[in-house]
């Protein structure tokens, strides 16, 4: 990069065989995972998956009960210095003091470290330029959420942990904030974020791991998830129309079910739709609300975990 600027280099992060249990909760029950260094790595999972206990282990802010973590050399319970120095982590918004001015917020945390970034670059770059005087209490949802970003940013990590960095965020804050966690990762940071959005997930991440009661149930690229657990298409419709468990279809795989669809799936689009065609049209079924559609993560949590994200 030019201007003599260098780029973050940061190295492997270990997760080893960890375990956090709160009174009679397993939170965490035993993961291991590699995240390798300058990718998006996301995890991804239903309220209660025990994402954030993870994040806050990583972060150093929860000790687990049992299992390492390790970066590069260090392990960091043993070298706690290496991950307040090098990891950045995205604090609640709640955090903020509501009194303290946007400057000033940057600053306060700016305070707690040896070497940072100049505060007019984070302005500037999480465009926060017109409000730089304004009140914590006097920001949108998603100039809160970028302020967030910014200040994980503030002593320049080599990661960056994000938790559900767009969750109550409009369509178009999100789209912001996708930009920005992309702009990290370009820059060569590692990110680590927790999201319980799908769409977020495939949009964003280079490597997920789904999570939950505690488990990691597979670790992939988006793609490799859905290749692995969901290759083929769907045939949708609605709830309602009567498609009995035992329907013989060619090509037909299985049938799955949930509050929104049934969708019947398939490796051989075509012969199972006309398959369907006929059928309903022997019976005079109607079939209300069919759609096609490839594979999504919401299907792949579905297979892993036979519930529904969006239930
Ligand atoms: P969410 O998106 O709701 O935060 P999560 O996947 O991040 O979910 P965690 O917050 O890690 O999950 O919670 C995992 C489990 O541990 C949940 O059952 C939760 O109720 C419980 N838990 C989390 N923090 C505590 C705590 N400080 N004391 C007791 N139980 C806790």
């Amino acid at each position: 990069m030019a201007g003599g600027i260098t780029l973050p280099h940061s190295e492997v992060l270990r997760i080893v065989g960890v375990r956090k249990r709160y009174g009679q909760v397993q939170a965490v029950d035993g993961i291991h995972l590699t995240i390798e260094p300058g990718g998006i790595f996301g995890l991804l999972g239903p309220n209660g998956a025990g994402k954030t206990t993870t994040l806050e282990m990583i972060e150093g802010l929860r000790r687990p009960d049992e299992g390492e973590i390790r970066y590069g050399e260090w392990d960091l319970q043993h070298h706690q210095k290496v991950a307040r120095e090098r990891f950045g982590v995205q604090l609640q918004t709640s955090a903020f003091f509501e009194l303290l001015r946007v400057e000033e917020t940057i600053d306060l945390f700016a305070s707690f470290y040896a070497r940072t970034l100049p505060r007019e670059e984070l302005i500037e770059r999480f465009e926060l330029q017109e409000k730089r005087t304004a009140y914590v209490q006097n920001l949108s949802g998603g100039q809160r959420q970028r302020l967030a970003v910014a200040v994980a940013l503030v002593n320049d990590p080599e990661v960056v942990f994000l938790d559900e960095p767009t969750a109550g965020l409009d369509p178009q804050a999100r789209r912001n904030v996708w930009d920005a966690v992309r702009h990290l990762r370009d820059e060569g940071r590692t990110v680590v974020l927790t999201t319980h959005y799908m769409d977020e997930a495939e949009a964003l991440c280079d490597r997920l791991a789904v999570m939950d009661h505690g488990h990691i149930l597979d670790e992939g690229s988006p793609q490799e998830l859905i290749q692995r657990h969901q290759p083929g298409a769907m045939i949708e419709m609605d709830p309602s129309v009567p498609i009995p468990d035992d329907l013989q279809l060619p090509a037909l795989e299985r049938i799955q079910r949930d509050a929104i669809a049934t969708a019947l799936v398939t490796q051989k689009l075509d012969e199972t739709l006309a398959g369907l065609a006929n059928w309903a049209h022997e019976r005079e079924v109607p079939l209300t609300g069919l759609r096609t559609r490839t594979a999504t993560l919401e299907d792949v949590f579905l297979h892993l975990t036979g519930r529904s994200l969006r239930d």
